[in-house]
């Protein structure tokens, strides 16, 4: 029987910070404080200074930060946004929820993500057909901080987009000076237990450099309150973050860098076990925070490229294998334009595991099934 590696394990708790996190959480029981409380307003102010922002709101979920994000850039019934296909269908859910409908952008061959020249493509199919987009959600897929993200930023705003980053995979990804989040007008988070930095049940945020949609999204997050009890603005809904979540991630937040640092050492050690056939997809440096790590061979379809990590006890996954524009719900504008850069990287793609708590013989595992790949 060979030895196995999952694909991921959350039960690996480091002693030490299981310590801290109890005493935390016990502190917030005994408060008698449970949402929207101390531990919230400090996690948000800590949030931002990490991300160089000069304000985080924290939300429920990372679909949730999506959503209230693109309500806050005025966008609603009839409305449209640009976004990527391959990157899980969390923004198309996110607007549809709203009445909104998709257009989709292809991606690179190289790195997956959303690249200028195929925004361009997209915009245009849209103006085409008298569709004027409001926002643009750019998706920095796997932890890799999106390589065009500085020139994405600049068409946005010479386009009249608002533009959101979706970092629910890439927080602390940096291009050396900025970090993922701070480029956007807003920027949305995800603390579901298996991201880079996660909670122990759902939570997510919203940060970026519009102070006056972040203080929208503060509304929406609550009713679309102003004071207690009185409505500000429409269609506010319930969407807040609580006090037992937000201990937790006071405490994971400082670790996220050296969580994030393991991640790319694993990463690194597997490119080079790697013979010529086997393709990455992500920068080996501090653009990329290691969230997944997909890989490609060619000639060898999904299917095989699966069975022979499993039979080597190595566990994969897909992310994503169905591209948004081909799931089963109603999209108005689902062919506007050709993906398929989108389309054959969803059927041909394999994640492997890539966590910070893999130990050694599963690193050394997953190194020799790569190697065996050529
Ligand atoms: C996980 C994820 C989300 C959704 O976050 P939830 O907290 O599960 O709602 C959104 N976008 C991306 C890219 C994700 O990976």
């Amino acid at each position: 029987m060979s030895f196995s590696v999952p694909f991921n394990d959350l039960s690996r708790v480091p002693a030490a910070l299981k310590v801290e996190i109890t005493k935390q959480t016990t502190q917030v029981i005994t408060s008698g404080n449970y949402i929207l409380g101390p531990e919230v307003e400090k996690f948000e102010n800590e949030l931002a200074r990490y991300l160089g922002c000069p304000a985080s709101v924290g939300v429920a979920t990372g679909t949730d930060a999506i959503l209230l994000s693109l309500l806050s850039a005025g966008v609603g019934n009839g409305d449209t946004v640009l976004t990527m296909a391959n990157a899980g269908s969390y923004t198309t859910v996110a607007a549809r929820a709203i009445g909104a409908e998709p257009i989709f952008v292809d991606v690179s061959e190289d790195a997956l993500q959303m690249t200028i020249s195929n925004l361009r493509i997209s915009l245009e199919a849209s103006r085409g057909i008298g569709v004027q987009p409001k926002a643009l959600v750019v998706t920095h897929l796997f932890g890799q901080l999106n390589p065009e993200i500085v020139e994405i930023a600049e068409f946005a705003k010479a386009h009249d987009l608002v533009l959101i980053e979706d970092c629910a995979q890439s927080i602390g990804a940096s291009n050396g000076t900025k970090q993922a989040g701070s480029f956007g007008n807003l920027s949305t988070f995800s603390f579901f237990p298996t991201k880079n930095l996660g909670a122990y049940g759902d939570a997510g945020a919203v940060s970026g450099n519009d102070v006056k949609m972040l203080d929208t999204v503060r509304k929406l997050r609550q009713y679309g309150w102003g004071n207690k009890y009185s409505i500000e603005i429409s269609f506010g809904r319930n969407s807040r973050l609580d006090e037992i979540q937000a201990a937790v991630l006071r405490v994971k937040l400082p670790y996220v860098d050296s969580w994030n640092e393991s991640r790319r050492a694993i990463y690194s050690r597997y490119v080079e076990a790697a013979g010529n056939k086997v393709r990455f997809h992500s920068a080996p440096n501090e653009s990329f925070v290691g969230h997944l790590c997909p890989i490609t061979v060619e000639d060898l379809g999904q299917v095989q490229l699966a069975s022979h990590f499993t039979s080597r006890g190595v566990s994969t996954s897909v992310h994503f294998p169905i591209p948004d524009h081909k799931q089963k719900v109603d999209l108005k504008y689902r062919n506007l334009v050709p993906l398929p850069q989108t389309e054959s990287s969803c059927s041909s793609l394999i994640t492997i595991p890539l966590f910070p708590e893999l130990t050694e013989q599963e690193i050394e595992t997953v190194c020799s099934a790569l190697k065996a790949l050529g």
